[in-house]
This record gives C-alpha cells, sequence and structure tokens, in this order.
C-alpha cells in the first residue's frame, strides 16, 4: 500500500522542503518493473492507467494526501570539497510501500523538475541516464548486490538542452530501503548541531535498524555505526568481485542502507585494471576501482564524525570508540573480500596463502589485459573446472599465456586441498562468476537505439541481465572491439 514518507511524517521540515512536480506534457511509460511491482503490491494495470501515471510523474497517491512530495536535504564532500548545502535538486520522495516480505520502501521520481535544492540545475532527467540507471540498477539486483532498485522510466514528452544537444526528457522512478546518506548527517551536524544529528540518527535505526532502538542511547548510535561499516565493507568487496566501478562515491551518494545508490557515472570494467575508471569528471582516478575500498572508509570517516558526539559525554572516550569502529572495516572487508573470490574459484577451504594466489591471478589479468569476468566465468566452465581444458582461459590471456601457465600450476596445486567433486565446484562457481554484466559498449548501443526510437535492444540486454548466471546462446559476452570500447562516463546529465 502506498503512504507518504515516513520521512515526511518522522523528521522536521529540518530535513525536507515540500515540491509540487508538474505534470508532464505527455507522460509514457518506456519501461516498467512489473516483478518489482508485484513485490511492491502495486497493481500493473493500475500503474498504466492514468492515475498510475500521475502517480509516477508526479507522485499523485491513490487516495489524495496534503501532504505533498518532498525534496530531501544533504551535504556532502564531492570529490573531497565538503559542500554544506546540496539536497534533490531533481528528486522527488512520493511515497512509502510495504513490499511483500514487509518490508517498507520508498520510491522517488528522479526529472521531476527543479526544487528548492536545485541551484543552477533544470530538475530534469533526460531518457539515456534514466533507461541506463534502469539497466544497470537491475543488473546489481540480479547480481545479489544491495541496491536501490528502479520501478519505471516515462518520457515526459518534453525536448532537454543539453551539451550534446537537445535530448528527450525522461524519469525514473527509483525504490530503495531509504535514501539517508552520509551527507544527511553531514547535513544535520553542519545546520542543526547534535540534536538534529540524534533526530537523523534515530530515524535511520527505525526504519533501517529497528532492533538497535532498544538499546540505550549511547550504545544505539555506537552500534548503529558499526552496522554501517559493516555494510559497507560487504557492499565494497561485492562490488570489487564483479568488477563494479560506482565512479562519484562522494558522501551523498553514500546510504546508511547499505544500498548502491546514485547510478551516474558508474562503470563495469571489462580489463581488470586496479587504476581503471571512467567518470568523465574523475580526472585522477580518486574513484578508480581498486581506490573504493579506502573511499568507502573515507566516507564512513564522515558518517563517525557526525555520530561520535552521541557516543559518549566524554569527548575522548568518544573519539575512540569511532576510531575502534573505523579500524574494524578493513579487516571486515578484507574478510568479505577473501571469501568472495575464494567463492569465484570455487575454494571451499581456507588456505593461508589464498591471498597470494588471487593476487598473482589478478596481476597477470592486469599485465595480460585480460577480460575480468570472462576469465572468471571460463574457469566456471565444465570443460575447464570439471575436465582441465586450461588452454580454455589460456586463449583469453592475449599477451602473457606463459604467466597464466604459472597461475594454473598454483591453482591446480591448491584444488588437491580441497574435498567436493569437480562438478559440485563448477556448479558453485557458476552460481557465483556472472555469465555477463552490462557492458559499457553494450549499454551505449541500446541506449542510442533507444534515442532513435527503437527500444528493442534496451529491452533484450535488460531481459537477459536478469539471469546473469544462467548459460545462453547470446553474443553478451563479446568484449568491445577497440572502436566499440567506452572510454567515458558522465555523472547522469
Ligand atoms: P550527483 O553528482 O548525481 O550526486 O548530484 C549532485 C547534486 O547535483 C545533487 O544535489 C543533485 O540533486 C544535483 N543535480 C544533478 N543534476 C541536476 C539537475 N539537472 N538539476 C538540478 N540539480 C541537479
Ligand atoms: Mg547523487
Ligand atoms: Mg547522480
Amino acid at each position: 500500500m502506498l503512504t507518504t514518507p515516513l520521512y515526511t511524517r518522522h523528521l522536521s521540515d529540518f530535513f525536507h522542503k515540500p515540491i509540487t512536480p508538474l505534470p508532464p506534457p505527455a507522460p509514457q511509460i518506456i519501461a516498467l518493473n512489473e516483478t518489482l511491482a508485484h513485490d511492491l503490491g502495486l497493481d500493473v494495470a493500475w500503474l498504466h492507467s492514468p492515475a498510475g501515471i500521475a502517480f509516477l510523474s508526479q507522485g499523485l497517491l491513490p487516495t489524495p494526501s496534503p501532504q505533498s512530495p518532498v525534496a530531501t536535504a544533504y551535504a556532502g564532500h564531492q570529490f573531497g570539497q565538503f559542500v554544506p548545502s546540496l539536497g534533490d535538486g531533481r528528486a522527488a520522495l512520493i511515497a512509502d510501500c510495504q513490499d511483500q516480505n514487509g518490508t517498507m520502501m520508498e520510491l522517488q521520481i528522479k526529472g521531476s523538475g527543479r526544487t528548492p535544492f536545485s541551484r543552477g540545475g533544470d530538475g530534469k532527467n533526460t531518457l539515456g541516464p534514466a533507461l541506463r540507471e534502469y539497466i544497470v540498477s537491475e543488473a546489481m539486483h540480479a547480481l545479489n548486490i544491495p541496491t536501490t532498485r528502479a520501478l519505471a522510466v516515462l518520457t515526459t514528452g518534453e525536448t532537454i538542452e543539453r551539451n550534446s544537444g537537445p535530448v528527450p526528457g525522461a524519469l525514473i522512478v527509483r525504490v530503495a530501503r531509504s535514501h539517508i546518506r552520509v551527507g544527511s548527517f553531514q547535513y544535520a551536524a553542519a545546520h542543526g548541531g547534535l540534536e538534529r544529528v540524534r533526530d537523523v540518527a534515530d530515524f535511520t535505526i527505525q526504519r533501517l535498524f529497528p532492533h538497535l532502538a532498544e538499546e540505550d542511547g549511547p550504545t544505539r548510535y555506537y552500534n548503529l555505526l558499526k552496522l554501517v561499516i559493516q555494510k559497507h565493507a560487504a557492499l565494497t568487496a561485492r562490488w570489487m568481485e564483479v568488477g563494479f566501478i560506482h565512479g562519484v562515491m562522494n558522501t551523498d551518494n553514500c546510504a546508511l542502507s547499505g544500498e548502491t545508490l546514485d547510478y551516474g557515472p558508474c562503470a563495469f570494467m571489462d580489463r581488470f585494471d586496479p587504476m581503471k575508471h571512467f567518470s568523465f569528471i574523475d580526472k585522477d582516478g580518486r574513484y578508480a576501482y581498486g581506490r573504493q575500498p579506502a573511499l568507502a572508509l573515507w566516507n564512513l570517516s564522515r558518517l563517525a564524525e557526525c555520530l561520535f558526539p552521541l557516543f559518549d559525554e566524554d569527548e575522548h572516550r568518544a573519539i575512540e570508540q569511532a576510531q575502534e569502529a573505523l579500524h574494524e572495516f578493513d579487516h571486515l572487508f578484507h574478510h568479505n573480500w577473501l571469501s568472495g573470490f575464494r567463492r569465484k574459484l570455487g575454494l571451499e577451504k581456507q588456505d593461508e596463502h589464498d591471498i597470494r594466489l588471487l593476487e598473482h591471478l589478478l596481476e597477470t589479468m592486469h599485465t595480460g589485459q585480460a577480460d575480468f569476468t570472462n576469465i572468471f566465468r571460463m574457469l566456471s566452465s565444465t570443460s575447464v573446472a570439471v575436465e582441465g581444458h586450461y588452454h580454455d582461459v589460456r586463449d583469453l590471456f592475449p599477451t602473457n599465456k606463459g604467466h597464466f601457465d604459472l597461475c594454473r600450476t598454483e591453482l591446480l596445486h591448491r584444488l588437491t586441498l580441497e574435498e567436493r567433486s569437480p562438478k559440485a565446484r563448477q556448479e558453485a562457481m557458476q552460481a557465483t562468476n556472472p555469465r555477463i554484466i552490462p557492458r559499457n559498449h553494450q549499454i551505449e548501443n541500446a541506449l542510442s537505439q533507444a534515442l532513435k526510437g527503437d527500444y528493442q535492444p534496451f529491452h533484450r540486454l535488460h531481459e537477459a541481465l536478469k539471469t546473469p548466471f544462467a548459460e545462453a546462446d547470446d553474443a553478451l559476452t563479446v568484449t568491445p572491439s577497440p572502436e566499440e570500447e567506452v572510454r567515458y562516463t558522465f555523472c547522469g546529465t
């Protein structure tokens, strides 16, 4: 059932501003996530009706409410620089909705017009970035990675001016456990002081970690920090396991829920490269693949700076506690990373040399310019994992087959420590190493067709990415040719 967001009922207007999304001239549904709609208990026929479209495009609830949608306030460190007031410049929080599991979800429209936080922006979204967010966030969900979801993309009937020229206006309706970010706490600390930090912390606990509400004040807030650290250690490790590069890990894009948030310049890498980054504005590679764990910790440290005064009246002791919680991150990340990559190699046992084995394999991929996804998938194939035909993987190392031979020897030696059958190992590996990821060149191809009015390639790609681990006979595992390779991604303008 759709209700006005708890966010507006439980947090004072310090944290949000009312907005009225204007009706778009000719809203039209381009993509509707029927599975997600069903999970949310939303009737698909209703969503297609004029009332449903008014909901998806303007946030008009089926039962009229005196409360309008809101733009939420937040601050944020953008590329390390603190900006005290950011907020939703082009998003409207429209509703809460309880899903079939009883979990309350938030619905937000992105691109519904200017808000009090828009600064110089037009508050709009365009078709390419909206479809891109739809494809990539749903692909992340299918890869079992915590993420905001995409319920719908609609074109608005408007033409929007961008640097690249006129483009179709669009909206995406996204669904999240919560849109509270580290930047929400920074906003509270910067403009309202400790009492406002306590407000947003209490709301976050109520929304995401209700069991903490039973603990006394100081412990509750300390455990909130610890839980968020755990979630991000796990999330960042999951990104690393699939070669995902978020691209804009600013504190305003770091969700307390541990969901991947803000699909702007994100991308999956093809060839393995620890310093790979795509975002056009990330000139120095601050948010490169291999830097993501360090940046997650950096963001969590900003959260800790807001929260620690709630831990203890004694400032010294409070800081010590925050540091203790932050120190755990490296250990937690490492643990998640190692177990995730062991799973990728099908290893059940733990051996002290596993790190070296993995680092050697990744280094060999790097120097050999090998495709990250295809190598792990090929290692999971029957011919390699069961029949031992390692030449199939060897062929995927274009320039350093000899180095791979050393890795293979190490891997075969390591497999002698394992007890499960090669067949069982192979099946487990196939369930963890995706056959397909949303590759940049394939997304670009689907989007350019969509911009010409042909949505079939978009729907086909999205459909295939729903079952990324299944075998299928398609061309989606093909890596980009040099001409197809996407060098830059953009912040979703
Ligand atoms: P992001 O880099 O996507 O996290 O966005 C940073 C800030 O810019 C947020 O406050 C956004 O709401 C705002 N923003 C991005 N694009 C627009 C736009 N077209 N109009 C208004 N605000 C925008
Ligand atoms: Mg953002
Ligand atoms: Mg963005």
